[in-house]
């Protein structure tokens, strides 16, 4: 799936601060002296509480503005008030505010690198704003920690604001879950489901049935993954993503408000065309579960990392441990714990030491996840005795941007039309069709690990790439990655020998003509046209860990002897066991809403027999 950074997230960002400002603080009962916007106070001369404007420039005349919240000189959270899109909300910009945060300083950012800087600098003009320089921002230590310890009591903890998560707290507040929490460590929500192009595989959908798709089941959603998985999936957890994809899609649709385009998507291993793309991808996607949730009265606590399950004598789960805004605190939770915290794509240690062949993969391999996934629900388990199945499956995405690791938006015109994959030298390598991992596996192979997407001008104009993708193509562009050209030009920017390249499109087109590929049996091929073509350099990159903690199909943690641990519940890519050895596209948001929302019925049913 596709990981999208766009202006509509940074206007998130800033809903979503005023939500953290209002969800912790304001409903926090043991901050008292919490200042609103509008008071700038000064305690003393040196200590501090408040929100303070700070702003700086690069020399490129790029601006951000933020507002910087302190509470007697710790910094409690950032606000992007103004910024520039190519100041990216890349994976370092996320990592940078959680840890400015978490370690109370800005003294270790690295101000030789642009984007460090103009956030450091803004941190500091923001700092002078409020009568204090950097240096007198308080020393965070663990001492500290354990005295500033808080507790707080609700009926459900949920951990992780993705999309398993918030799903999942929608439907326990459907139930009739009154007071629930979701701990959520960075300062907003989304994961990598706010990252994704919001793709939803759902069999016999309502735009399959305008379209005259008939012929697609359940039953074949059913084989489709389980076959696309190597059969390695487990075939009672697959049932329950196939039988229920459709009534959680409509659910999303009419309960939620999630609005969905009119037109589908196709990605590899689906026997039809039934992938649902969400309006505003994930980024949409996530905000309307989010305002649904906090229209429930869900309560989200941010910048709060969950690190310990707490169990009781008997060996239930009766709560959490984590650290917010570098206090120590800790959550009852009356009816149990869901862990929605994700995979762990961003912890090489971990992708290592569970699937060693990556280290011997002899390239760099960078991730589409956000940073915050590093398996730590996987390790809360694991710790009060979950069993983890799958740890190994670790999918790679074939055809990714080199200079960010991110999905190209422009590779649905291979997916859904007839974009060609070339070699160094010139060469295709593999059938395009083919599923993620043997496209991926077969990339390695290659020169420097790295591929060639080409798009000739009929497949440009008749999937309108340039209207949907306008700003991915110019940053691309920009990037050095991307060119739009001729053979020619195409051929001698990215370094490969026009003469192979003009061979090879002789060769398929041949191929069109005689209505097969030989070469790969590629199917539905069509003929390459003429240019103006776009061609873009593509690496692979780490983007799903399939393996997790092992459910049942109540989405109840079970433990190392295949009991369901108590109060232990878990959605999402947290879970092992359901895809097998590969994942179908869409398939995972999919398996989130599905199990999100089982694990919150399991709960409510839990509580009918146990409490009442
Ligand atoms: P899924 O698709 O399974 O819902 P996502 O990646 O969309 O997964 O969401 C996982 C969420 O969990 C992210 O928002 C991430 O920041 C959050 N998260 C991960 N680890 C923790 C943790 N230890 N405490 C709180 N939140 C966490």
């Amino acid at each position: 799936m596709k990981r999208i950074y766009k202006k509509s997230m940074y206007k998130y960002l800033i809903c979503v601060f005023i939500v953290c400002l209002l969800g912790i603080f304001i409903t926090d009962p043991y901050i008292e002296n919490y200042i609103e916007k509008s008071s700038i106070q000064k305690v003393t001369k040196e200590v501090v509480s408040g929100i303070f404007e700070g702003s700086s420039k690069n020399d490129k005349g790029e601006e951000i503005v933020i507002e910087l919240e302190l509470e007697k000189n710790i910094i409690k959270h950032i606000e992007l008030i103004d910024f520039n899109d190519d100041i990216a909300f890349s994976k370092k910009s996320i990592i940078l505010f959680d840890n400015i945060i978490c370690k109370n300083s800005i003294e270790n950012l690295n101000t030789d690198d642009s984007t460090e800087k103009l956030l450091a600098d803004a941190i500091d003009s923001a700092l002078k704003n409020a009568g204090i320089t950097k240096e007198s921002l308080a020393e965070i230590s663990t001492t500290k920690r354990n005295q500033t310890q808080k507790e707080y009591e609700c009926d459900l903890v949920i951990v992780g604001a993705g999309g398993a998560g918030l799903t999942a707290a929608i439907e326990a507040k459907t139930q009739g879950i009154e007071n629930i929490i979701i701990l959520e460590k960075m300062s907003f929500t989304g994961g990598n489901t706010r990252m994704s192009g919001g793709s939803y595989g759902a069999p016999c959908n309502w735009i399959q049935i305008d379209n005259g798709i008939t012929g697609d089941s359940n039953t074949q959603y059913f084989n489709d993954i389980y076959n696309g998985g190597y059969r390695k999936g487990n075939p009672d957890l697959i049932h329950i993503v196939a039988d229920n994809a459709l009534d959680d899609a409509i659910w999303l649709r009419d309960f939620v408000g999630v609005k969905f385009k009119n037109e589908q998507t196709w990605y590899e291993g689906h026997t039809y065309k039934r992938t649902l793309c969400a309006e505003g991808d994930g980024s949409m996607l996530i905000d309307t579960l989010l305002s649904k949730a906090i229209d429930m009265g869900v309560i989200i606590h941010y910048t709060t990392k969950a690190t310990h399950l707490i169990k009781n004598d008997s060996g239930a789960i009766i709560g959490v441990e984590g650290e917010q805004a570098n206090n120590y605190v800790s959550y009852k939770a009356k009816y149990g714990v869901i862990l929605a915290t994700g995979g762990f794509g961003a912890n090489s240690e971990l992708i290592s030491k569970y699937n060693p062949d990556f280290d011997n993969l002899k390239v760099d391999i960078p991730t589409t996840n956000s940073p915050a996934i590093v398996g730590d629900g996987i390790l809360m388990a694991e710790e009060a005795g979950a069993s983890l199945v799958n740890m190994d499956y670790i999918q790679l995405y074939p055809i990714n941007n080199p200079a960010t690791g991110n999905f190209y938006l422009l590779d649905f015109a291979r997916l859904n039309d007839n974009a060609i994959l070339v070699n160094k030298e010139g060469y295709r390598f593999v059938n395009e069709l083919e599923t993620r991992d043997v496209i991926a596996k077969a990339t390695l192979k290659q020169t420097n690990a790295r591929v060639y997407e080409l798009i000739d001008n009929r497949t440009t104009q008749e999937m309108r790439l340039e209207e949907k993708y306008a700003e991915e193509i110019q940053k691309c562009i920009d990037q050095g990655v991307m060119i739009k050209g001729t053979l020619k030009e195409c051929a001698s920017f990215m370094g490969i020998p026009v003469s192979t390249l003009q061979y090879t499109i002789n060769k398929y087109n041949n191929m069109v003509i005689n209505g097969k590929d030989t070469e790969f049996d590629r199917k539905n091929i069509k003929y390459i046209d003429k240019g103006p073509y776009y061609m873009f350099s593509s690496i692979v990159s780490v983007h799903h860990t399939i393996g997790g903690v092992e459910i049942d199909t109540s989405a109840r943690v079970i433990d190392k002897y295949g009991n369901a641990i108590p109060g232990l519940y878990a959605a999402g890519e947290v879970t092992g066991g359901i895809h097998g050895q590969n994942r179908l596209g869409s398939v995972a948001l999919a398996d989130s809403v599905v199990f999100g929302r089982i694990a919150a019925k399991t709960v409510a049913s839990s509580i009918i027999e146990n409490y009442e």
